[in-house]
């Protein structure tokens, strides 16, 4: 069967690249932040303005909805281009010193007013910019921003943080209602886009905040070095974007998180600047670093970080293994984690996910096994993986998985990982709603979960759409202790109503979640979408703590007010 995004007739332009081919051709393009010759990004989308799904691809993917939701054709609806959008005339207005870095043009107004969740494209597709700061600010450096962020305090103007924009979970909005804030001020850090210092003895280097993914890594190459944080938005998201929520790379083990590869940090604050000592590591008490990772922009601007680097890899082996359903393939993947392994990828699909990224025919799970070394050869790892799987009935046409990650199953995959994101502002039009929720859980949990949190997802949409739809699963992550499962749906929506239906889904499902124990994200973040979860998850005097945090550090309450807590 074809999947929803794996190729169809025509197939991808590019079919050849996997994601590290496709990063690093991007790098070798120069592809960086933003430089004068390349296009803006898009206000409503993802990527630059140009990009996008081919024709080819949108028509299969179209095809593909049309059967799975049983219909002919769909009612389709453009956004309003951006000469048609309405804002409310700006609250604020910067002063002289700082109106050169600063902007209220449509398009600045626009791009910044939501970030990339199916909820900002039905947004977007109404035309609803009613999130959009008044003022959008381009800092180069520190003192521009201290000096924005004692305007914004004097203002009494909300802040908003803005990397690239990539947030799912509301992160970026200037939702200034029900605040105390006279306006709203985003500060986007594209230009804080510079790589400033390389420690090669510690392996280790000082990169300012602001830089895109590809524009980091190309910035690396040169010195035979690299971070090796590859979360799927990786293009268009930023350094400062991943620490500040915490963001999940490609890596499925051990360096899951950017958490562990930040060695210390600087911040602005609007009490003044922190910035952390160098350590590989330290016993000193609570970690200031652990404090301010994952801080999601309410306790200061992070403007740059000394990172942990690796050697590029030499040696790397993986491929596809087939399962006769998720289940079992999951209790193989526990065996690998749990054998002390660590697989640079051990991705699992059920057998409905492997279908939708053409990696599979839905008849079978399939697990992607990769791993990688910049120091040794990888034969006793991939042997050892393969006996875990083999002991759960798991087949490989591959045995010894030698650059088996560049084909086949694992390379389709790979492929429709990378082109995915450009589909939801296509489908949206035709009243798609097509989303992913993240969770994590423990092992002795985890298949009840999984049974339970998927049958309301599906309960949910027949309700709400009054049809079925679509649910499946994969891992992004694994520990010894437990997986990171990472949840797909995809429902027929009503245009006029596609944010409330959205909404009602993404509630079951986050109700579920936490019901069953889980966490209502791995690495998405709570942003404001994830909130009532998120309260109801974290300890009631860990939030008093973090309160006291905040106040402490913005006692005006300007910093990304509804994020994570009330003041
Ligand atoms: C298609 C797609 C794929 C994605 N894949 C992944 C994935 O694989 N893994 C993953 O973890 N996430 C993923 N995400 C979510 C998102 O990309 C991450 O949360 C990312 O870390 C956000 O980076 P950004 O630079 O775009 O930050 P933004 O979206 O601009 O900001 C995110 C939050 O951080 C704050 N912030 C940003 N920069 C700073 C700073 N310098 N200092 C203080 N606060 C700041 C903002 O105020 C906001 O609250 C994906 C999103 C999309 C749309």
């Amino acid at each position: 069967m074809v999947g929803l995004f794996g190729p169809g007739a025509g197939g991808y332009a590019g079919r050849d690249r996997g994601v590290v081919g496709a990063i690093v051709a991007r790098e070798q393009a120069g592809a960086g932040s933003g430089t004068m010759s390349e296009n803006r990004l898009k206000h409503f989308g993802w990527g630059r303005e140009g990009e996008g799904m081919t024709p080819a691809e949108e028509t299969a993917a179209v095809e593909r909805y049309r059967r799975l939701f049983g219909v002919a054709s769909f009612a389709e609806v453009a956004p309003p281009p951006l000469a048609d959008l309405q804002f409310a005339a700006p609250r604020l207005r910067p002063p002289p010193a700082l109106a050169g870095i600063c902007s209220s043009e449509p398009y600045d107004r626009a791009a910044h007013a939501h970030g990339k969740s199916f909820r900002d494209y039905a947004r977007g597709l109404q035309g609803d910019y009613t999130t959009a700061p008044d003022i959008v600010a381009y800092p180069r450096d520190e003192v521009e921003i201290a000096a924005l962020i004692d305007w914004a305090g004097a203002a009494g103007a909300a802040v908003i943080p803005f990397g690239a924009g990539s947030s799912v979970v509301g992160g970026v909005e200037a939702a200034t209602d029900g605040t105390s804030c006279r306006g709203a001020v985003t500060i986007d850090l594209r230009r804080l886009d510079r790589v400033v210092e390389i420690d090669r003895v510690s392996r280790a280097a000082r990169i300012e905040a602001g830089v895109f993914g590809p524009a980091l890594e190309a910035q690396l190459r040169p010195h035979g070095l690299t971070l090796r944080h590859f979360p799927q938005s990786f293009e268009y998201s930023t350094l400062g974007g991943w620490i500040a929520t915490r963001s999940g790379g490609h890596f499925a083990t051990l360096y899951t998180h950017i958490d562990d590869f930040v060695e210390s940090l600087r911040m602005i604050t609007p009490q003044g600047v922190i910035e952390t000592r160098r350590l590989p590591g330290s016993g000193a008490g609570p970690s200031p670093d652990r404090l301010l990772i994952g801080s999601e922009g309410i306790l200061g601007i992070i403007t740059e970080a000394w990172m942990r680097l690796q050697d590029r890899p030499r040696f790397r082996a993986g491929g596809a293994v087939r399962f006769k359903d998720f289940l079992t393939a999951a209790r193989a993947l526990r065996a690998i984690a749990q054998a002390g392994l660590y697989p640079a990828n051990c991705r699992i699909l059920d057998p409905q996910e492997a279908a939708n990224t053409g990696a599979g025919d839905g008849s079978a799970a399939i697990m992607v096994l990769a791993f990688e070394s910049a120091d040794h050869p990888l034969d006793a790892w991939v042997a050892r993986a393969l006996e875990c799987c083999g002991d759960h009935g798991g087949t490989t046409d591959r045995p010894g998985m030698h650059d088996a990650h560049r084909e086949g199953a694992a390379e389709l995959w790979r492929t429709a990982f990378i082109r995915m994101p450009y589909a939801r502002e296509r489908m949206v039009q035709r009243g798609i709603i097509a989303d992913t929720f993240e969770t994590a859980i423990t092992w002795e949990r985890f298949e009840d979960f999984h049974n339970r949190v998927k049958s309301a997802t599906e309960t949910a949409i027949r309700e709400v759409t009054g049809r079925p739809g679509q649910v499946t699963c994969r891992f992004t992550h694994v520990y010894p202790d437990g997986p990171a499962p990472y949840f797909s749906f995809h429902a027929l929506g009503r245009h006029g109503e596609l944010e409330p239906q959205w909404r009602a889904i993404k509630t079951a499902a986050g109700d579920a979640l936490i019901a069953g124990g889980g966490t209502i994200t791995h690495h998405h973040a709570v942003g404001r979408d994830h909130r009532p979860w998120y309260d109801r998850q974290r300890p009631e005097l860990f939030a008093a703590a973090l309160r006291a945090a905040k106040h402490s550090l913005d006692p005006q309450g300007l910093l990304n007010p509804g994020v994570l807590i009330d003041p």
